[in-house]
C-alpha cells in the first residue's frame, strides 16, 4: 500500500540571534535530514526529549512552518511548497491537535462555535441547521454531551478540552491527524482515556497519526511504528514492540529504561544519561548523542553514523549497533 504521508530529508531551521539589520547570524537546526512515512490507518510515534525538534517536525508535515530542505508528500503529492487555496484543501485532510487544549481553544467562542469554526472555513454546511447538527455529532463522537455546546472552554476539565481539540479536527474529516504531545498536559486517567479515544476513532475512521510525545509509555501503548529523535535527527526507527523489546542505539535504552514496569521482577536497570542534550545552534561534529553515550570511542566524535537496516523494518544510527 502506498504511504499517506512520505517525509523525505526534511530539515527545520530558525533564525538565531539577529542583526540590527534583521538577518540572522546563526540557525537553529531543530530538524535534520529526517525521512519518515506513515501508511493509511497506521500510527507513527515520534519521541524523544524536549527540545529535540519532534514539534518542528510535525508542524513542517502540516505546514505550519516552513522546511528549509526536503519534501513532504501527502496522499502522493508533494504539498512542501503549496499556498493559499491548495494548502487550504490539503489541510482538510491533514489536521493537527495541540499539547494545550486551552490555549489552542479560543476562550471567546463557545465550545460549539469552535467546533462550527471548521466546518465554516472548509465550507462544509450549507446552513445553521446542518452546522447544529454535525456540531453535536462530533461532540458526541468524542464522548461529551452535546447539550454543553453553548459553554465556554474554561468550564470544561484538561481532558474534555483535549477532547473538543479532537473534535474540532474530526469535524473535516481528515486522513491524518498530528498529534503534538496531546496528552503531556492531563493526568494518567485523563492521559488513558483521551489514548483510548484516539484509538476508537483510528479503528472507526481509519485514521491515521503522527503521534508526537517525550514519554515513551504512552508512544509505546498507542504506536505500530516509533521512531526515536535526538537533537533533530532520526537514532532508531522500528516496529514498536522490536524497540521496546530490543533497543540497539544508547539513547533509546536510556529512554526505555525510564518507563516503568507494572512486575518487579522485570524492572530494568534505569541509566542515566549525563549532562543535558546539546544546543541546535551549535551540534557537536561526528555522532551528535557522543558527548552523553557512555560507550563513545574515538569514531564517534568524527563521524555521523549514517542510519542503517539492521534488521527489516529496524534502523540505527550508531556506529557499534
Ligand atoms: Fe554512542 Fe558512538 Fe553509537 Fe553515537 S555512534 S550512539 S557515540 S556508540
Amino acid at each position: 500500500m502506498p504511504p499517506l504521508l512520505e517525509v523525505r530529508n526534511l530539515s527545520v531551521r530558525y533564525p538565531a540571534r539577529p542583526t540590527l539589520l534583521g538577518r540572522p547570524t546563526a540557525w537553529v537546526r531543530a530538524v535534520e535530514d529526517v525521512s519518515l512515512e506513515i501508511a493509511p490507518g497506521e500510527t507513527l510515534g515520534l519521541v524523544g526529549e524536549s527540545g529535540c525538534g519532534k514539534s518542528s517536525l510535525g508542524r513542517a508535515v502540516v505546514r505550519l512552518v516552513e522546511p528549509a530542505g526536503g519534501t513532504v508528500r501527502f496522499a502522493g503529492r508533494d504539498i512542501t511548497h503549496l499556498r493559499s487555496e491548495p494548502l487550504r484543501r490539503v489541510r482538510r485532510q491533514l489536521q493537527m491537535v495541540f499539547q494545550d487544549p486551552f490555549g489552542s481553544l479560543n476562550p471567546r467562542l463557545t465550545v460549539g462555535q469552535s467546533v462550527a469554526e471548521a466546518l465554516e472555513i472548509h465550507r462544509l454546511v450549507p446552513d445553521r441547521a446542518h452546522r447544529t447538527a454535525r456540531v453535536a455529532e462530533l461532540l458526541v463522537a468524542v464522548g461529551l454531551d452535546p447539550g454543553l455546546a453553548d459553554r465556554y472552554p474554561h468550564e470544561f476539565s484538561g481532558g474534555q478540552r483535549q477532547r473538543i481539540g479532537i473534535a474540532r479536527a474530526l469535524a473535516v474529516e481528515p486522513k491524518l491527524i498530528v498529534c503534538d504531545e496531546p496528552v503531556s498536559a492531563l493526568d494518567v486517567s485523563a492521559q488513558a482515556q483521551i489514548v483510548n479515544l484516539l484509538q476508537d476513532l483510528q479503528r472507526d475512521r481509519g485514521l491515521a497519526y503522527l503521534f508526537i510525545a517525550h514519554d515513551l509509555a504512552v508512544v509505546e501503548h498507542i504506536s505500530q511504528r516509533i521512531v526515536v529523535l535526538y537533537l533533530g535527527c532520526v537514532v532508531e526507527t522500528a516496529p514498536a514492540r522490536d524497540l521496546l523489546a530490543a533497543p540497539r542505539h544508547p539513547y533509546t535504552q536510556a529512554l526505555i529504561s525510564a518507563v516503568p514496569v507494572v512486575d518487579p521482577a522485570s524492572r530494568r536497570q534505569r541509566l542515566v544519561l549525563p549532562g543535558e542534550a546539546p544546543s541546535p545552534l551549535a551540534p557537536p561534529p561526528g555522532c551528535p548523542f557522543h558527548p552523553r553515550c557512555p560507550i563513545a570511542e574515538a569514531r564517534c566524535r568524527a563521524e555521523l553514523p549514517p542510519l542503517r537496516e539492521i534488521q527489516p523494518g529496524h534502523r540505527v544510527a550508531c556506529h557499534l549497533a
